[in-house]
Protein backbone atom coordinates (compact mmCIF):
# COMPACT_ATOMS: atom_id res chain seq x y z
CA UNK A 1 0.00 0.00 0.00
CA UNK A 2 1.16 3.29 -1.16
CA UNK A 3 2.01 5.97 2.26
CA UNK A 4 1.85 9.13 2.69
CA UNK A 5 1.91 12.27 5.17
CA UNK A 6 -1.47 14.00 3.33
CA UNK A 7 -3.76 11.79 1.13
CA UNK A 8 -5.63 14.95 -0.24
CA UNK A 9 -9.15 13.27 -2.27
CA UNK A 10 -9.96 16.34 -4.86
CA UNK A 11 -7.78 18.23 -6.98
CA UNK A 12 -9.49 21.22 -7.38
CA UNK A 13 -8.54 24.58 -6.09
CA UNK A 14 -8.45 23.27 -2.34
CA UNK A 15 -7.00 20.07 -2.85
CA UNK A 16 -4.01 21.25 -5.12
CA UNK A 17 -3.06 24.32 -3.45
CA UNK A 18 -3.41 22.29 -0.60
CA UNK A 19 -1.31 19.61 -1.62
CA UNK A 20 1.96 22.33 -2.99
CA UNK A 21 1.57 23.55 0.63
CA UNK A 22 2.17 20.45 2.30
CA UNK A 23 5.48 19.74 -0.36
CA UNK A 24 6.50 23.12 0.80
CA UNK A 25 6.46 21.94 4.10
CA UNK A 26 8.39 18.88 3.73
CA UNK A 27 5.01 16.12 3.83
CA UNK A 28 4.90 13.49 1.36
CA UNK A 29 1.22 14.10 -0.67
CA UNK A 30 -0.93 11.89 -2.38
CA UNK A 31 -3.50 13.85 -4.38
CA UNK A 32 -6.30 11.53 -5.93
CA UNK A 33 -8.48 13.67 -8.72
CA UNK A 34 -10.98 11.39 -10.87
CA UNK A 35 -11.33 13.98 -13.09
CA UNK A 36 -9.08 17.20 -14.59
CA UNK A 37 -6.33 18.67 -12.12
CA UNK A 38 -7.81 22.40 -11.24
CA UNK A 39 -11.36 21.12 -10.32
CA UNK A 40 -14.44 23.41 -11.14
CA UNK A 41 -12.74 27.03 -11.13
CA UNK A 42 -9.94 25.91 -14.26
CA UNK A 43 -12.01 23.55 -15.95
CA UNK A 44 -16.07 24.34 -15.37
CA UNK A 45 -15.77 27.61 -13.57
CA UNK A 46 -13.94 30.55 -12.95
CA UNK A 47 -11.01 30.20 -15.92
CA UNK A 48 -13.83 29.30 -18.73
CA UNK A 49 -16.51 31.77 -17.78
CA UNK A 50 -13.83 35.09 -17.44
CA UNK A 51 -12.24 33.90 -21.29
CA UNK A 52 -15.57 34.06 -22.34
CA UNK A 53 -16.51 37.73 -21.06
CA UNK A 54 -12.83 38.44 -21.83
CA UNK A 55 -13.68 37.62 -25.65
CA UNK A 56 -17.24 39.85 -25.50
CA UNK A 57 -15.39 42.32 -23.87
CA UNK A 58 -13.33 42.91 -26.93
CA UNK A 59 -16.23 42.84 -28.80
CA UNK A 60 -17.79 45.97 -26.89
CA UNK A 61 -14.20 47.60 -27.43
CA UNK A 62 -14.62 47.20 -30.70
CA UNK A 63 -18.39 48.38 -30.93
CA UNK A 64 -17.41 51.50 -29.12
CA UNK A 65 -13.85 51.89 -30.81
CA UNK A 66 -15.25 54.38 -33.13
CA UNK A 67 -15.88 56.69 -30.48
CA UNK A 68 -12.45 57.03 -29.93
CA UNK A 69 -11.03 57.40 -33.73
CA UNK A 70 -10.79 53.50 -34.09
CA UNK A 71 -13.19 52.39 -36.43
CA UNK A 72 -12.91 48.63 -37.02
CA UNK A 73 -15.69 48.25 -39.82
CA UNK A 74 -18.19 45.36 -39.75
CA UNK A 75 -17.79 42.99 -36.29
CA UNK A 76 -18.19 39.84 -36.77
CA UNK A 77 -18.16 37.09 -34.01
CA UNK A 78 -16.19 33.41 -34.48
CA UNK A 79 -18.64 31.87 -31.42
CA UNK A 80 -16.49 28.67 -31.72
CA UNK A 81 -13.18 30.49 -32.20
CA UNK A 82 -14.16 32.06 -29.00
CA UNK A 83 -15.40 28.57 -26.96
CA UNK A 84 -11.61 27.06 -28.42
CA UNK A 85 -10.04 30.27 -27.07
CA UNK A 86 -11.56 29.37 -23.93
CA UNK A 87 -10.50 25.73 -23.44
CA UNK A 88 -6.72 26.45 -24.96
CA UNK A 89 -6.56 29.13 -21.78
CA UNK A 90 -8.01 25.72 -19.86
CA UNK A 91 -5.70 24.00 -21.01
CA UNK A 92 -3.24 26.06 -20.54
CA UNK A 93 -3.59 26.60 -17.02
CA UNK A 94 -4.74 22.64 -16.72
CA UNK A 95 -1.27 21.61 -18.09
CA UNK A 96 0.82 24.06 -15.31
CA UNK A 97 -1.33 22.60 -12.28
CA UNK A 98 0.46 19.25 -13.60
CA UNK A 99 3.71 20.74 -14.14
CA UNK A 100 3.76 21.84 -10.39
CA UNK A 101 2.45 18.78 -8.89
CA UNK A 102 5.38 17.18 -10.53
CA UNK A 103 7.94 20.21 -9.16
CA UNK A 104 6.24 19.71 -6.06
CA UNK A 105 7.37 15.72 -5.92
CA UNK A 106 3.62 15.45 -5.36
CA UNK A 107 1.92 11.71 -6.71
CA UNK A 108 -1.20 12.08 -8.29
CA UNK A 109 -3.82 8.87 -8.28
CA UNK A 110 -6.28 9.49 -11.34
CA UNK A 111 -9.38 8.07 -9.91
CA UNK A 112 -12.32 8.15 -7.55
CA UNK A 113 -11.28 8.26 -3.51
CA UNK A 114 -13.51 7.07 -0.93
CA UNK A 115 -12.47 7.06 2.87
CA UNK A 116 -12.46 3.82 4.51
CA UNK A 117 -10.63 4.61 7.60
CA UNK A 118 -9.50 7.59 9.60
CA UNK A 119 -6.03 6.84 7.91
CA UNK A 120 -6.61 4.94 4.65
CA UNK A 121 -8.66 5.65 1.09
CA UNK A 122 -9.85 3.71 -1.46
CA UNK A 123 -8.75 4.90 -5.15
CA UNK A 124 -10.83 3.55 -7.71
CA UNK A 125 -9.03 3.84 -11.23
CA UNK A 126 -7.43 2.14 -14.16
CA UNK A 127 -7.01 -0.26 -11.07
CA UNK A 128 -8.74 -0.30 -7.60
CA UNK A 129 -5.86 0.46 -4.47
CA UNK A 130 -6.06 1.53 -1.49
CA UNK A 131 -3.67 4.35 -0.13
CA UNK A 132 -2.59 5.37 3.62
CA UNK A 133 -2.23 8.75 4.75
CA UNK A 134 -1.32 10.13 8.33
CA UNK A 135 -3.81 12.40 7.89
CA UNK A 136 -6.76 12.88 5.16
CA UNK A 137 -7.55 15.98 3.66
CA UNK A 138 -11.26 15.60 1.80
CA UNK A 139 -11.95 18.45 -1.08
CA UNK A 140 -13.78 17.03 -2.98
CA UNK A 141 -15.75 20.51 -4.06
CA UNK A 142 -19.37 21.29 -5.14
CA UNK A 143 -21.68 20.31 -8.32
CA UNK A 144 -24.65 22.19 -9.77
CA UNK A 145 -27.64 22.30 -7.22
CA UNK A 146 -30.73 20.40 -8.72
CA UNK A 147 -33.77 22.22 -8.58
CA UNK A 148 -37.51 20.76 -8.26
CA UNK A 149 -39.08 22.24 -10.60
CA UNK A 150 -40.96 20.29 -12.93
CA UNK A 151 -39.35 20.26 -16.13
CA UNK A 152 -35.88 21.26 -15.19
CA UNK A 153 -34.94 17.43 -16.25
CA UNK A 154 -36.02 18.15 -20.26
CA UNK A 155 -34.37 18.54 -23.07
CA UNK A 156 -32.84 22.56 -23.39
CA UNK A 157 -32.58 23.12 -20.01
CA UNK A 158 -28.85 23.13 -19.12
CA UNK A 159 -26.53 24.24 -16.51
CA UNK A 160 -23.60 26.05 -16.50
CA UNK A 161 -20.98 23.20 -16.84
CA UNK A 162 -23.44 22.60 -20.22
CA UNK A 163 -23.53 26.71 -21.12
CA UNK A 164 -20.09 26.60 -21.68
CA UNK A 165 -20.07 23.81 -24.03
CA UNK A 166 -22.64 25.29 -26.47
CA UNK A 167 -21.54 25.03 -30.38
CA UNK A 168 -23.71 27.75 -31.26
CA UNK A 169 -24.82 31.69 -29.71
CA UNK A 170 -28.39 30.81 -28.22
CA UNK A 171 -31.46 33.04 -29.92
CA UNK A 172 -32.95 33.74 -26.58
CA UNK A 173 -31.75 32.33 -23.13
CA UNK A 174 -33.76 32.29 -20.26
CA UNK A 175 -31.57 32.11 -16.80
CA UNK A 176 -33.03 30.82 -13.30
CA UNK A 177 -30.97 32.47 -10.75
CA UNK A 178 -29.75 36.31 -10.72
CA UNK A 179 -26.62 35.39 -8.44
CA UNK A 180 -22.93 35.78 -9.72
CA UNK A 181 -22.87 32.91 -12.41
CA UNK A 182 -26.48 33.84 -13.57
CA UNK A 183 -25.68 37.72 -14.43
CA UNK A 184 -21.97 36.70 -15.71
CA UNK A 185 -23.67 34.27 -18.14
CA UNK A 186 -26.15 36.80 -19.13
CA UNK A 187 -23.87 39.34 -19.88
CA UNK A 188 -21.99 37.17 -21.82
CA UNK A 189 -25.05 36.41 -24.19
CA UNK A 190 -26.72 39.60 -24.05
CA UNK A 191 -23.88 41.11 -25.34
CA UNK A 192 -23.57 37.87 -28.48
CA UNK A 193 -27.11 39.14 -29.37
CA UNK A 194 -29.13 36.62 -27.54
CA UNK A 195 -32.42 37.97 -26.11
CA UNK A 196 -31.69 37.06 -22.31
CA UNK A 197 -34.28 36.69 -19.51
CA UNK A 198 -33.20 36.40 -15.62
CA UNK A 199 -35.64 35.23 -12.98
CA UNK A 200 -34.71 35.70 -9.37
CA UNK A 201 -36.38 34.67 -6.25
CA UNK A 202 -35.28 36.96 -4.18
CA UNK A 203 -36.28 40.69 -4.33
CA UNK A 204 -32.52 41.77 -6.07
CA UNK A 205 -30.15 40.35 -8.10
CA UNK A 206 -26.88 39.78 -6.78
CA UNK A 207 -28.85 38.99 -3.22
CA UNK A 208 -25.44 38.94 -1.33
CA UNK A 209 -24.37 42.24 -2.28
CA UNK A 210 -25.02 46.13 -1.44
CA UNK A 211 -28.42 47.20 -2.47
CA UNK A 212 -27.09 50.07 -4.32
CA UNK A 213 -24.64 47.90 -5.94
CA UNK A 214 -27.44 45.61 -7.36
CA UNK A 215 -29.83 47.87 -8.28
CA UNK A 216 -27.34 49.77 -10.70
CA UNK A 217 -26.07 46.32 -11.80
CA UNK A 218 -29.66 45.85 -12.93
CA UNK A 219 -30.17 49.11 -14.61
CA UNK A 220 -27.42 48.35 -16.88
CA UNK A 221 -28.19 45.03 -17.67
CA UNK A 222 -31.74 46.24 -18.52
CA UNK A 223 -30.37 48.80 -20.82
CA UNK A 224 -28.38 46.04 -22.58
CA UNK A 225 -31.98 44.86 -23.09
CA UNK A 226 -32.08 41.95 -20.44
CA UNK A 227 -35.75 41.36 -19.26
CA UNK A 228 -35.71 40.61 -15.39
CA UNK A 229 -38.07 39.36 -12.88
CA UNK A 230 -37.19 40.01 -9.19
CA UNK A 231 -39.46 38.32 -6.61
CA UNK A 232 -40.20 35.82 -9.04
CA UNK A 233 -40.73 32.34 -8.83
CA UNK A 234 -40.44 29.53 -11.76
CA UNK A 235 -43.25 27.27 -11.40
CA UNK A 236 -42.71 24.55 -14.47
CA UNK A 237 -40.61 24.25 -17.55
CA UNK A 238 -42.61 22.96 -20.56
CA UNK A 239 -41.96 23.01 -24.38
CA UNK A 240 -44.29 24.95 -26.40
CA UNK A 241 -45.37 24.49 -29.89
CA UNK A 242 -42.66 26.34 -31.56
CA UNK A 243 -39.57 23.70 -29.81
CA UNK A 244 -38.95 26.03 -27.21
CA UNK A 245 -39.00 26.34 -23.78
CA UNK A 246 -42.32 27.42 -22.18
CA UNK A 247 -41.39 28.61 -18.36
CA UNK A 248 -44.32 29.55 -15.95
CA UNK A 249 -43.44 32.22 -13.24
CA UNK A 250 -45.33 33.72 -10.84
CA UNK A 251 -44.59 37.00 -10.21
CA UNK A 252 -46.09 39.81 -8.01
CA UNK A 253 -48.12 40.89 -10.97
CA UNK A 254 -49.63 36.87 -11.52
CA UNK A 255 -48.05 34.57 -13.68
CA UNK A 256 -46.42 35.59 -16.49
CA UNK A 257 -45.21 32.77 -19.59
CA UNK A 258 -42.23 33.34 -20.74
CA UNK A 259 -40.54 31.67 -23.57
CA UNK A 260 -37.09 30.90 -24.49
CA UNK A 261 -34.64 28.57 -26.44
CA UNK A 262 -33.00 27.52 -23.67
CA UNK A 263 -33.23 27.88 -19.69
CA UNK A 264 -30.29 27.89 -17.72
CA UNK A 265 -30.04 27.15 -13.91
CA UNK A 266 -27.74 28.82 -12.16
CA UNK A 267 -29.58 28.69 -8.91
CA UNK A 268 -26.13 27.54 -6.62
CA UNK A 269 -23.94 24.83 -5.88
CA UNK A 270 -24.21 21.62 -3.72
CA UNK A 271 -21.56 20.14 -2.09
CA UNK A 272 -20.02 17.13 -4.04
CA UNK A 273 -19.78 14.56 -0.90
CA UNK A 274 -21.59 11.43 -2.45
CA UNK A 275 -20.02 8.45 -2.49
CA UNK A 276 -17.16 9.65 -0.38
CA UNK A 277 -17.93 7.40 2.58
CA UNK A 278 -18.80 9.89 4.63
CA UNK A 279 -21.13 7.77 6.32
CA UNK A 280 -19.62 4.94 6.44
CA UNK A 281 -16.75 6.51 8.53
CA UNK A 282 -18.66 9.05 10.66
CA UNK A 283 -17.66 12.11 9.40
CA UNK A 284 -20.74 14.66 10.48
CA UNK A 285 -21.86 16.42 7.52
CA UNK A 286 -24.73 19.51 7.96
CA UNK A 287 -26.62 21.96 5.39
CA UNK A 288 -23.71 23.23 4.08
CA UNK A 289 -21.57 20.22 3.21
CA UNK A 290 -19.16 18.60 5.79
CA UNK A 291 -19.03 19.82 9.05
CA UNK A 292 -15.44 21.73 10.01
CA UNK A 293 -14.29 24.44 12.97
CA UNK A 294 -12.36 26.83 12.12
CA UNK A 295 -9.22 24.90 11.72
CA UNK A 296 -10.85 22.70 8.68
CA UNK A 297 -11.45 19.78 10.99
CA UNK A 298 -13.52 17.25 10.81
CA UNK A 299 -15.03 15.38 13.83
CA UNK A 300 -12.75 12.51 13.21
CA UNK A 301 -9.58 13.10 14.37
CA UNK A 302 -6.74 13.23 11.67
CA UNK A 303 -9.46 14.12 8.41
CA UNK A 304 -9.90 17.54 7.53
CA UNK A 305 -11.95 19.27 4.79
CA UNK A 306 -11.67 22.77 2.93
CA UNK A 307 -13.47 24.41 -0.24
CA UNK A 308 -17.04 24.28 -1.66
CA UNK A 309 -17.38 21.02 0.12
CA UNK A 310 -17.23 22.46 3.65
CA UNK A 311 -20.24 25.37 2.52
CA UNK A 312 -19.88 28.58 3.31
CA UNK A 313 -18.30 31.03 1.08
CA UNK A 314 -18.11 29.27 -2.24
CA UNK A 315 -15.37 30.96 -4.03
CA UNK A 316 -11.83 29.75 -5.25
CA UNK A 317 -9.90 31.99 -3.13
CA UNK A 318 -11.92 30.85 -0.31
CA UNK A 319 -11.30 27.54 -1.17
CA UNK A 320 -7.54 27.42 -1.57
CA UNK A 321 -6.74 29.34 1.54
CA UNK A 322 -9.38 26.82 3.71
CA UNK A 323 -6.77 24.11 2.21
CA UNK A 324 -3.79 26.06 3.11
CA UNK A 325 -5.18 25.94 6.71
CA UNK A 326 -6.44 22.44 6.85
CA UNK A 327 -3.07 21.23 5.85
CA UNK A 328 -1.07 23.76 7.61
CA UNK A 329 -2.86 21.90 11.17
CA UNK A 330 -2.47 18.07 9.33
CA UNK A 331 1.49 19.23 9.48
CA UNK A 332 1.44 19.85 12.89
CA UNK A 333 1.25 23.45 12.55
CA UNK A 334 -1.22 25.86 13.93
CA UNK A 335 -3.69 27.40 11.54
CA UNK A 336 -7.04 28.82 12.30
CA UNK A 337 -9.64 29.99 9.25
CA UNK A 338 -10.30 33.95 9.36
CA UNK A 339 -13.29 34.69 7.01
CA UNK A 340 -13.46 38.97 8.08
CA UNK A 341 -12.29 40.29 4.86
CA UNK A 342 -12.62 37.82 1.62
CA UNK A 343 -13.27 39.80 -1.49
CA UNK A 344 -16.47 38.95 -4.00
CA UNK A 345 -15.90 39.59 -7.56
CA UNK A 346 -18.78 39.55 -9.93
CA UNK A 347 -17.26 40.34 -13.89
CA UNK A 348 -20.60 41.51 -15.46
CA UNK A 349 -19.60 44.74 -17.35
CA UNK A 350 -19.30 46.96 -15.25
CA UNK A 351 -18.04 44.46 -12.71
CA UNK A 352 -18.80 44.92 -9.01
CA UNK A 353 -16.37 43.77 -6.71
CA UNK A 354 -16.74 44.08 -2.37
CA UNK A 355 -15.49 43.46 0.55
CA UNK A 356 -16.65 43.68 4.36
CA UNK A 357 -20.07 44.30 5.39
CA UNK A 358 -22.79 45.89 2.69
CA UNK A 359 -24.82 49.29 4.11
CA UNK A 360 -28.00 46.96 5.63
CA UNK A 361 -25.46 44.80 7.12
CA UNK A 362 -23.94 47.78 8.78
CA UNK A 363 -27.01 49.28 10.07
CA UNK A 364 -28.61 46.08 11.41
CA UNK A 365 -25.32 45.86 13.47
CA UNK A 366 -26.34 49.15 14.62
CA UNK A 367 -23.12 51.03 13.39
CA UNK A 368 -22.60 54.15 13.56
CA UNK A 369 -21.00 55.33 9.70
CA UNK A 370 -19.51 57.66 7.93
CA UNK A 371 -20.37 56.70 3.58
CA UNK A 372 -17.34 58.23 1.16
CA UNK A 373 -18.42 57.97 -2.28
CA UNK A 374 -17.32 58.79 -5.62
CA UNK A 375 -18.27 58.16 -9.67
CA UNK A 376 -16.14 56.80 -11.95
CA UNK A 377 -17.79 59.43 -14.08
CA UNK A 378 -15.45 62.29 -12.02
CA UNK A 379 -12.09 59.90 -12.47
CA UNK A 380 -9.83 60.56 -15.52
CA UNK A 381 -8.76 57.02 -16.49
CA UNK A 382 -12.67 56.23 -16.36
CA UNK A 383 -13.03 58.81 -18.98
CA UNK A 384 -10.21 58.11 -21.17
CA UNK A 385 -11.25 54.29 -21.44
CA UNK A 386 -15.16 55.78 -21.94
CA UNK A 387 -16.25 53.58 -18.87
CA UNK A 388 -18.08 55.95 -16.93
CA UNK A 389 -20.80 54.46 -15.42
CA UNK A 390 -20.25 53.42 -11.87
CA UNK A 391 -19.01 54.37 -8.20
CA UNK A 392 -17.07 53.34 -4.95
CA UNK A 393 -18.52 53.54 -1.51
CA UNK A 394 -16.92 53.10 1.56
CA UNK A 395 -17.87 52.56 5.07
CA UNK A 396 -16.51 53.24 8.01
CA UNK A 397 -17.08 54.09 11.29
CA UNK A 398 -18.04 57.61 11.73
CA UNK A 399 -15.47 58.43 14.65
CA UNK A 400 -12.47 56.27 14.07
CA UNK A 401 -12.45 56.05 9.96
CA UNK A 402 -12.04 52.09 10.78
CA UNK A 403 -13.26 50.68 7.32
CA UNK A 404 -16.47 47.93 7.15
CA UNK A 405 -16.97 47.61 3.80
CA UNK A 406 -15.74 49.11 0.19
CA UNK A 407 -18.38 48.69 -2.77
CA UNK A 408 -17.41 49.17 -6.14
CA UNK A 409 -19.26 48.86 -9.73
CA UNK A 410 -17.56 50.52 -12.09
CA UNK A 411 -14.15 49.69 -15.01
CA UNK A 412 -11.62 46.71 -13.38
CA UNK A 413 -13.50 46.78 -10.17
CA UNK A 414 -12.51 43.27 -9.42
CA UNK A 415 -8.52 44.30 -9.80
CA UNK A 416 -9.29 47.87 -7.20
CA UNK A 417 -10.84 45.59 -4.85
CA UNK A 418 -7.12 44.23 -3.72
CA UNK A 419 -6.32 47.93 -2.09
CA UNK A 420 -9.23 47.75 -0.11
CA UNK A 421 -8.59 43.95 1.06
CA UNK A 422 -5.01 44.80 2.22
CA UNK A 423 -6.71 47.60 4.06
CA UNK A 424 -9.67 46.14 5.77
CA UNK A 425 -7.07 43.39 6.74
CA UNK A 426 -4.68 45.59 7.40
CA UNK A 427 -7.81 46.99 10.05
CA UNK A 428 -6.15 51.01 8.15
CA UNK A 429 -8.96 53.82 8.59
CA UNK A 430 -10.14 56.12 5.57
CA UNK A 431 -7.40 58.78 6.45
CA UNK A 432 -4.76 56.25 6.14
CA UNK A 433 -5.89 55.52 2.30
CA UNK A 434 -6.66 59.38 1.75
CA UNK A 435 -3.01 60.04 3.08
CA UNK A 436 -1.63 57.48 0.99
CA UNK A 437 -0.54 58.87 -2.82
CA UNK A 438 -2.06 56.96 -5.83
CA UNK A 439 -1.10 57.35 -9.05
CA UNK A 440 -2.40 59.25 -11.82
CA UNK A 441 -4.32 59.38 -14.00
CA UNK A 442 -5.34 55.93 -12.52
CA UNK A 443 -8.78 53.93 -11.49
CA UNK A 444 -7.18 53.38 -8.21
CA UNK A 445 -7.73 57.36 -7.63
CA UNK A 446 -10.87 56.78 -7.44
CA UNK A 447 -10.55 54.60 -4.16
CA UNK A 448 -9.00 57.29 -2.47
CA UNK A 449 -10.91 60.09 -3.44
CA UNK A 450 -13.95 57.62 -1.73
CA UNK A 451 -11.93 57.70 1.24
CA UNK A 452 -12.08 61.64 1.01
CA UNK A 453 -15.11 61.74 0.53
CA UNK A 454 -16.00 60.00 3.39
CA UNK A 455 -14.10 62.58 5.70
CA UNK A 456 -15.75 65.28 3.15
CA UNK A 457 -12.93 66.14 1.48
CA UNK A 458 -13.16 64.40 -1.95
CA UNK A 459 -11.15 66.69 -4.60
CA UNK A 460 -13.14 66.35 -7.50
CA UNK A 461 -16.68 66.12 -6.34
CA UNK A 462 -18.05 69.95 -7.18
CA UNK A 463 -18.15 71.63 -2.99
CA UNK A 464 -21.82 71.94 -2.47
CA UNK A 465 -22.82 75.79 -1.26
C1 LIG B 1 -19.64 29.03 -13.58
C2 LIG B 1 -18.81 29.29 -12.34
C3 LIG B 1 -18.05 30.43 -12.25
C4 LIG B 1 -17.28 30.66 -11.12
N1 LIG B 1 -16.52 31.79 -11.07
C5 LIG B 1 -15.79 32.05 -9.98
C6 LIG B 1 -14.97 33.21 -9.91
O1 LIG B 1 -14.92 34.01 -10.84
N2 LIG B 1 -14.22 33.41 -8.79
C7 LIG B 1 -14.26 32.54 -7.74
O2 LIG B 1 -13.57 32.78 -6.74
N3 LIG B 1 -15.01 31.42 -7.77
C8 LIG B 1 -15.77 31.16 -8.86
N4 LIG B 1 -16.50 30.00 -8.92
C9 LIG B 1 -16.47 29.09 -7.76
C10 LIG B 1 -15.19 28.24 -7.77
O3 LIG B 1 -15.10 27.57 -9.00
C11 LIG B 1 -15.23 27.26 -6.61
O4 LIG B 1 -15.42 27.97 -5.41
C12 LIG B 1 -13.93 26.46 -6.50
O5 LIG B 1 -13.70 25.75 -7.68
C13 LIG B 1 -14.00 25.49 -5.31
O6 LIG B 1 -12.83 24.74 -5.26
P1 LIG B 1 -12.82 23.28 -4.59
O7 LIG B 1 -11.41 22.81 -4.70
O8 LIG B 1 -13.46 23.33 -3.28
O9 LIG B 1 -13.77 22.40 -5.50
P2 LIG B 1 -13.71 22.02 -7.03
O10 LIG B 1 -13.04 23.07 -7.82
O11 LIG B 1 -15.10 21.65 -7.40
O12 LIG B 1 -12.77 20.75 -7.09
C14 LIG B 1 -13.11 19.52 -6.54
C15 LIG B 1 -12.39 18.43 -7.30
O13 LIG B 1 -12.55 17.22 -6.61
C16 LIG B 1 -12.75 16.17 -7.54
N5 LIG B 1 -13.45 15.10 -6.84
C17 LIG B 1 -14.68 15.15 -6.29
N6 LIG B 1 -14.96 14.00 -5.64
C18 LIG B 1 -13.88 13.21 -5.80
C19 LIG B 1 -13.56 11.90 -5.37
N7 LIG B 1 -14.40 11.18 -4.61
N8 LIG B 1 -12.36 11.40 -5.71
C20 LIG B 1 -11.50 12.12 -6.47
N9 LIG B 1 -11.75 13.35 -6.91
C21 LIG B 1 -12.92 13.90 -6.57
C22 LIG B 1 -13.56 16.84 -8.65
O14 LIG B 1 -13.42 16.13 -9.86
C23 LIG B 1 -12.92 18.22 -8.70
O15 LIG B 1 -11.86 18.27 -9.62
C24 LIG B 1 -17.28 29.73 -10.05
C25 LIG B 1 -18.02 28.55 -10.14
C26 LIG B 1 -18.78 28.32 -11.28
C27 LIG B 1 -19.58 27.06 -11.36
Amino acid sequence: MKQSDVVIVGGGTAGYVAAIRASQLGGKVILIEKDSLGGTCLNRGCIPTKALLHSVGILESARHGKDCGVDVGDISIDFAKMMSHKDAVVNTLVTGVQYLMKSNAIEVIKGTGKVISPTEVEVDGSQKEKVKGNRIILTPGSVPSAVPIPGVDGPGVITSDDALQLTEIPQSLLVIGGGAIGVEFATIFAKLGTEVTIVEMLPQIVPTEDLELSASLKGVLEKEGIKIFTGAQVGRIEDDSEGDKLVIVTTGEGEQKLTAELVLVAVGRRPNIKGLGLEEAGIKTGRGGITVNDRMETNIPGIYAAGDAVGGILLAHVASAEGVVAVENALGKDSVMDYRVVPRCIYTMPEIAAVGLTESQAKEEGLELKVGRFPFSANSKSLISGQRDGFIKILSDAKSGEIFGVHIFGPQATELISEATLAMGMEATVAEISSTIHAHPTLSEAVREAALAAEGMAVHIPRKS
